[in-house]
């Protein structure tokens, strides 16, 4: 039996991850398979915090069991397996764990439950995750199930998305819950022991960010998550969690997740791109880049079939440097998103397929006395002050270009979720 549920996260206080490990713990069932945290479009308006997603499998469990998490002092284990079990009263006992948490005052919170027997049609998450997808379009594929929507029931879409996953790529995280009289508290993370851990479990990724100093494993917010870790091995998981100093917390779980994966990205033409889309377009750099008020940097690129501007914003920092010494006839691989008005490319990596020659001109020696000469004037030779002497050819020289060929991305601190890290393309 498959449960989903989505849009459950408030701006402060909660997030629908928390609901798996509590699910688990109440409903006494085995869990099959890893719990799931599923990354939806990003580019969405009316998403919650994360837009995130989960799901849970149930059943009898048999076959291979692991440990996954430890929540109120149990363990969660997990089994390769598992035979159908019939649970009547499954929905209402779901709907009043989300209850219990969820922020239902808060605006954009529209909790969506679904409890399917079936796995759900894999295009349901492919949509869900790139384009834009319409409760009216789920409701054909749940007919089956049993569900639940709160307030509009909005997070139906994402509870189906995150049963409809069918993983091509999957990432893991590990996610450590503070007790409840903690979670709108400050929180501490030892920095010092993140960046061991980062260091030491080499499978793991998005911990630390070195040059702006930021510990990535601990949210923003305040929610019941006390740190979260990223990692491609569940096993090192468990080992890096061991590593990290913080306060107390009351349980943590291991979820697979497509965070890290660029599942969103469709590689497109310009001319192709549509509201919401994340892309991954190819084009030659038309304009030398341009920072404009807020301190974000923009520049044009062009395809065969159009043209559209690309932009680093100010919150992705260094990156900006990076951008900033393209020139005309550059050309360019960028992996971004568009709002609702698909102006502008935001850019989330971007490959230098090829750099343009520069030249400049160079000042020559006097050919007589050997001083440095001076330019006579614009497109008019050189002349030397010590001797007169007059040359009249102009000479260029090829400029050192201060970027290489290759994949640039922008800093962990600005990172998106769903957002494939260089490094995985260079293993
Ligand atoms: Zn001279």
């Amino acid at each position: 039996m498959w449960i989903g549920i989505d849009d459950t996260d408030s701006s402060e206080g909660m997030c629908t991850t928390f609901l798996v490990p509590e699910i688990i713990y109440s409903l006494g069932h085995d869990l099959i398979g890893f719990p799931r945290l599923v990354r939806l479009n990003p580019n969405i308006p009316w998403k919650t915090r994360g837009n995130a997603a989960v799901a849970i499998r149930i059943g009898k469990g048999y076959g291979k069991s692991r440990k996954v998490g430890e929540f109120r002092g149990k363990e969660i284990i997990s089994y390769e397996k598992g035979k159908e079990i019939d649970d009547v009263g499954l929905l209402e006992k779901v709907m009043n764990i989300v209850e219990r948490y969820a922020v239902l005052e808060d605006k954009k919170t529209s909790p969506g439950i679904i409890i399917s027997k079936k796995k759900l049609d894999e295009s349901i998450y492919w949509r869900a995750v790139r384009s834009v997808v319409y409760l009216k379009d789920i409701k054909i594929h749940i007919k089956d199930a049993r569900y639940f929507g709160y307030k509009g029931g909005r997070g139906l879409i994402g509870a189906a998305a995150a049963i409809a996953w069918k993983p091509r790529e999957k990432t893991y995280e590990l996610i450590a819950y503070l007790p409840e009289d903690r979670w709108l508290h400050e929180r501490f993370v030892d920095e010092d022991s993140v960046i061991e851990m980062d260091k030491n479990v080499k499978t793991t990724f998005e911990n630390y960010d070195y040059r702006n100093r930021h510990v990535a494993i601990k949210p923003e917010t305040r929610t019941p998550v006390l740190f979260g870790i990223r990692g491609k091995v569940p096993e090192d998981l468990e080992r890096a969690r061991l590593m990290v100093r913080s306060d107390p917390y009351i349980g943590y779980i291991i979820f697979e997740t497509n965070q890290g994966t660029d599942d969103h990205l469709v590689r497109k033409k310009i001319s192709e791109i549509s509201p919401y889309d994340s892309v991954i377009v190819s084009g030659r750099v038309d304009s030398y880049p341009r920072v404009i008020s807020g301190g974000h940097v923009i520049f044009r690129i062009s395809d065969d079939s159009g043209s559209i501007d690309c932009a680093a914003y100010e919150k992705t920092r260094e990156f900006r440097e990076i951008v900033k010494s393209l020139v005309p006839g550059d050309m360019v691989t960028v992996f971004g998103s568009v709002k609702k008005y698909p102006g502008t490319i935001n850019i989330e990596k971007m490959r230098v397929d090829s750099l343009a020659d520069i030249y400049e001109k160079e000042i020559p020696r006097c050919p007589s006395c050997g001083r440095k000469m001076e330019s006579a004037g614009n497109g008019k030779g050189y002349r030397c002050r010590r001797c007169g002497t007059f040359v009249k050819e102009i000479k260029y020289v090829k400029v050192e270009r201060e970027i290489e060929k290759g994949f640039y991305q922008v800093p962990v601190i600005a990172r998106r979720h769903l957002s494939k890290p260089i490094e995985f393309f260079q293993e």
